[in-house]
């Protein structure tokens, strides 16, 4: 897809690494997203993302709206979600344990996700929304299960199409065998280059 075409939504709730700043240069339409989050949301980040989609249907007229958060950490492998023409797709990453986030049930991490005008118009509302299980301490369906249900079920099913790297208590990098390569985050900003 025409990377003018795309809008960025950063979610900004936490300073944003110098890296992904960097490569956020590349793109004419990059917004910070923590205008969206509302005091009252703070704790809700289901509510957060849908005001951006909302926002990004009624306010923008591109094709795409993207989501990043402020911890993620572009490598190569990341320009697969802006060069796909799949309507839903988005990046593997890892979460701070450095497991990968959702490695086989075939949905995508909402830090690194691709939408098209598309899929969000033909979406039944809301488009993030979690459930709990019955005692309330745990998540039955997480916001991106939720989301890729969803999508699926209005015809646009998800689809990988790159890894991302991210911080955290150290930079974590996805593989394509599912392994996960961790490095110090002195050392990552001493070198200033992603793995392959
Ligand atoms: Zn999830």
């Amino acid at each position: 897809m025409n990377p003018d075409r795309i809008q960025i939504a950063v979610f900004d709730g936490l300073p944003i690494d110098p890296h992904l700043m960097d490569w956020l240069k590349m793109f004419r339409h990059v917004e910070m997203v923590s205008r969206f989050k509302g005091k009252d949301a703070a704790p809700h980040l289901a509510m957060w993302r849908n005001r951006v989609c909302k926002w990004f249907l009624e306010k923008t007229e591109l094709d795409a709206l993207l989501f990043l958060e402020h911890s993620k950490l572009p490598m190569p492998s990341t320009f697969g979600v802006i060069a796909s023409d799949w309507d839903v797709c988005g990046c593997v990453y890892t979460y701070d344990d450095a497991t990968h986030c959702h490695p086989e049930d075939g949905l995508l991490g909402t830090g690194c996700l691709r939408m098209s005008r598309l899929a969000l118009e033909a979406m039944e509302k809301p488009w993030f929304d979690y459930i709990l299980t019955p005692d309330g301490c745990n998540v039955d369906l997480c916001s991106c299960g939720w989301f890729c249900k969803r999508a699926t079920e209005a015809g646009f099913p998800p689809k990988t199409v790159g890894r991302i790297g991210r911080t955290g208590t150290a930079v974590f990098w996805p593989s394509d065998e599912g392994k996960t390569r961790m490095q110090r985050y002195e050392d990552f900003r001493t070198d200033n280059r992603s793995p392959k």
